[in-house]
């Protein structure tokens, strides 16, 4: 089996702890109008045309294997900065499968797991990759059904089933919030967020202000900047 890849990215420093290689994912069943990687969107490869004509091609199959040794290429300094390899994407847990044959390939080279997840995923696929990783990073959008559908296209009760397991599964996590204008960033939205960590950690992620920039290299338009109306 095979598993298709966006983009490798090293030496981050947001995803985790230490110096991370962050592996994104190819694909996701949402479509969150603010997503600033609309090249992870699709499971099809395609081709992003910048500006000035250069072409980028965005999915790349790999085995197991192969992205595995390519991921150890910095074990070293994951281990001496105490960093290692997350997983983000689009959606990596629509890519389970895959990620059960990867995973155990890097656990046994002693490397740090940490996931970036919508939750928006089966949850046998959830708790198979969640039991699996050292860390989560579990995106809460919004808490409101409604609101949910509209913005993002998907069905809130996914995502709460699976975080209702994460609670009290033991694996250490941290919910993640996209500050959205007009959407979900007033100061009562904010409490709410707090309130449903119920002591968890909650970060709070600026919009970014370059999210669309992406979309007219796919010949598409951003749907964004959202606001409420
Ligand atoms: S869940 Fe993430 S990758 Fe998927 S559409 Fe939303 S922001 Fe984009």
């Amino acid at each position: 089996m095979k598993g298709r890849i966006f983009e490798i990215r090293e030496f981050t420093l947001h995803d985790g702890p230490g110096v991370r290689t962050t592996v994104f994912f190819k694909g996701c069943n949402l479509r969150c109008a603010w997503c600033h990687n609309p090249e992870g969107q699709s499971f099809e490869a395609e081709t992003m045309t910048r500006a000035n004509g250069e072409k980028i091609v965005c999915g790349e199959d790999w085995t197991a294997d192969a992205l595995a040794d390519e991921l150890l290429r910095n074990a070293d300094i994951m281990a001496q900065s105490g960093g290692g390899v997350t997983f983000s994407g689009g959606e990596p847990l629509a890519q389970a499968e895959f990620l059960m044959e990867l995973i155990p390939r890097l656990k046994r080279m002693g490397v740090h797991l940490a996931i970036e997840t919508s939750g928006y995923a089966s949850s046998q696929a959830y708790r198979s990759v969640v039991t699996q990783v050292d860390f989560v990073y579990q995106d809460v959008k919004l808490l409101d059904s409604d609101a949910f559908r509209r913005w993002t296209g998907g069905e809130l009760d996914v995502v709460l089933a699976n975080v209702a397991w994460l609670r009290g599964n033991g694996v250490p996590f941290a919910f993640r919030v996209p500050c959205i204008p007009g959407v979900n960033d007033s100061a009562a939205d904010r409490e709410a967020f707090v309130d449903f960590a119920d002591g968890a950690k909650v970060e709070f992620l600026a919009y970014n202000k370059a999210a669309g920039a992406k979309y007219p290299m796919l010949g598409r338009t951003y749907p964004c900047p959202p606001m409420s109306s």
